[in-house]
């Protein structure tokens, strides 16, 4: 069999739940958006609401209808999207809360849906989504009257907690909801890792949950172990590849392994990526082909079955730095071709 396989370790999406959690006073959601992150939110989602997980958020109604199969009744479903024309009879039938970003959602949403629960986004200087402070101002008293569920905004820079930008955001948020009886959410995760003031009465973490940074203390969740399909010997100034980039400067070995950028190994990162047989590093050796990738394995004392591209030795944020990406889109990359194996839950 030449698929390469991806394992997700429930288990370890539980502790880093857990670990999250015990950082703040607040309830802790899970951000189930993209199909966990890539990973498969039926299965993530159902582990964290054995865990206790009682709110969960998704982008669009779709995933939330979704993901109200895989939940049965009870947990809170919430779209960051909000109410879009179309969502009326999904958000009805199958209990998503909405989180209106505008004037016109939520007078779309009081209107097809009268006395149906919503949450409110408010822009905090993201300019992404959300009321912006004008907007929120003329309509704040007319939705507060609805006991919104949940009144939320976003940080634009949490990854980095210097920056300038965290403290203002935290400022108009605070202006703009202080003494409010609605419970109010602003962390994501590396909003939780940024202390008390930023946690307000939930928390909304996702990359930290799957593994990522700024989560620098993650568990790692994902493995994926690629089978090698060939193994050859090269002389120097022998070629790999596709357009000649690679050139052997000496006599080298290598493995062709069952993986490309169709599985979502950004064909940028070559240059800069590498494999491992157990504890042994492999460089990528010239261009990602789509369905194959060619690597050095002159290092081994034998030809490996398998390489580990992800795992204890790589964790998705060392192979999106290879990229010039971030372990988010890594992992949204994760092709459909894996077979995933699914530990613990
Ligand atoms: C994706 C997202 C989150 C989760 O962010 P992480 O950085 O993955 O923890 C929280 N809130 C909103 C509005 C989001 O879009």
């Amino acid at each position: 069999m030449a698929t390469a396989t991806l394992t997700i370790d429930l288990d370890e999406i539980a502790a880093n739940w857990r670990t999250l959690d015990r950082m703040t006073e607040s309830e802790t959601a899970a951000v189930v958006k993209a199909d966990a992150y890539g990973l498969g939110a039926h299965r993530v989602a159902r582990a964290l609401a054995r865990e206790g997980v009682r709110s969960f958020f998704v982008a669009i109604a779709e995933e939330g209808a979704a993901l109200r199969q895989a939940l049965g009744p009870g947990p809170a479903i919430n779209v960051f999207s909000g109410h879009m024309p179309g969502d009326a009879d999904m958000i009805n039938d199958l209990e998503l809360t909405p989180m209106l970003n505008s004037v016109d959602q939520l007078i779309r949403h009081v209107e097809a849906l009268p006395g149906a629960p919503f949450g409110l986004q408010l822009d905090s200087g993201m300019n992404r989504l959300g009321m912006e402070p004008a907007e929120w101002a003329a309509v704040r008293d007319i939705a507060l009257a609805q006991n919104p569920t949940l009144v939320m905004t976003h940080l634009a820079c949490a990854d980095d907690p210097e920056h300038p930008m965290n403290a203002a955001q935290l400022q108009n948020f605070r202006e703009m909801t202080d003494g409010i009886e609605a419970p109010r959410s602003l962390a994501n995760t590396g909003g939780v890792l940024m202390g008390p003031d930023y946690h307000f009465d939930l928390a909304r973490p996702g990359i930290g949950l799957y593994g990522g940074l700024p989560y620098v203390d993650a568990r790692p969740v994902v493995t994926l172990e690629i089978p090698v399909i060939q193994c050859r010997d090269i002389e120097a100034g022998e070629t790999v590849g596709y357009g000649n980039d690679y050139s052997a400067p000496e006599p080298r070995r290598i493995a062709t392994i069952s993986a490309g950028y169709a599985d979502g190994i950004i064909r940028a990162m070559g240059p800069n990526a590498r494999v491992f047989a157990e504890d042994t590093p492999c460089p990528v050796t010239g261009r990602i082909s789509m369905d194959l990738i060619g690597v050095d394995i002159t290092a081994l004392a034998e030809d490996p079955k398998s390489v580990e591209l992800l795992g204890l030795h790589q964790s998705i944020d060392t192979l999106a730095d290879a990229a010039g990406s971030i372990g988010y889109e890594i992992l949204t990359s994760l092709g459909p071709r894996y077979t995933r194996r699914y530990l613990g839950g």
